[in-house]
């Protein structure tokens, strides 16, 4: 993150959090001081749900403790590790007998996924994906035909891919406001049917108008 964004972010604790807002001024610097050390190497927003935002309002959320710069830093390297977990080094398209540049762009692709600019590529290249720009946007590739069959066990994702395809936000990248779904799962709504336990949620299979909204909202932001 940048000084900019790592100050927007403290703006952001400390609207949520007043504890986290500073009023001597001089204790403020160092505390920016201390989140910009501490989160230089973190992105504002990454591939697969990233949003260092989200991390800070979930932690206020369920946190009796006012938020520090590593309650950011760890669920980032969680989330990094997490990735290159799944990244198995796609054949980059450089000529394979010139090692140097071979090896250049393996570790190429490697510092993007670890920085969360690149979705890990975690299957060899298959033909017939989806449109790059939502494969970009879903982080994963699958056949187009397997995707059309798998569509009806997985109404959540079909959806989303469709939102992607026809160029819309894509609303789970955002957690809900109105039943509380934290980024990457679908909304949610308390289970009423007789005999289920009280406090038991099931699935919607539509997201809360909200979120969309919100969605499209964080995403004119990142593009102004
Ligand atoms: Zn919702």
């Amino acid at each position: 993150m940048t000084p900019e964004e790592v100050a927007a972010l403290l703006a952001y604790a400390g609207e949520l959090d007043p504890r986290t807002a500073n009023t001597d001024e001089e204790e403020a610097r160092a505390q920016l001081r201390r989140w910009c050390e501490l989160l230089q190497d973190v992105p504002a927003v990454a591939v697969e749900g990233w949003d260092a935002a989200a991390v800070v309002r979930r932690h206020i959320a369920s946190s009796p403790w006012p938020i520090i710069a590593a309650d950011v830093t760890r669920p980032w390297a969680a989330h990094r590790r997490a990735l290159l977990a799944r990244h198995t080094d796609p054949r980059p398209a450089v000529d394979p007998d010139d090692d140097r540049a071979y090896r250049d762009a393996i570790r190429a692709q490697r510092a993007a996924v670890a920085t969360g600019q690149a979705a890990p590529n975690s299957t060899r290249q298959l033909t017939g994906g989806p449109a790059a720009s939502v494969a970009a946007r879903l982080g994963r590739v699958l056949p187009a035909a397997a995707a059309e069959q798998l569509a009806a066990y997985r109404p959540m994702r079909a959806a989303r891919e469709a939102e992607a395809a026809a160029g819309r936000p894509d609303a789970l990248a955002v957690a809900c406001d109105w039943c509380h779904a934290p980024a990457g799962e679908p909304c949610r709504r308390r289970t009423l049917a007789p005999g289920a336990q009280a406090g038991t949620w099931s699935r919607r299979r539509t997201v809360h108008p909200t979120r969309t909204d919100k969605a499209a909202a964080r995403r004119q932001e990142s593009a102004a």
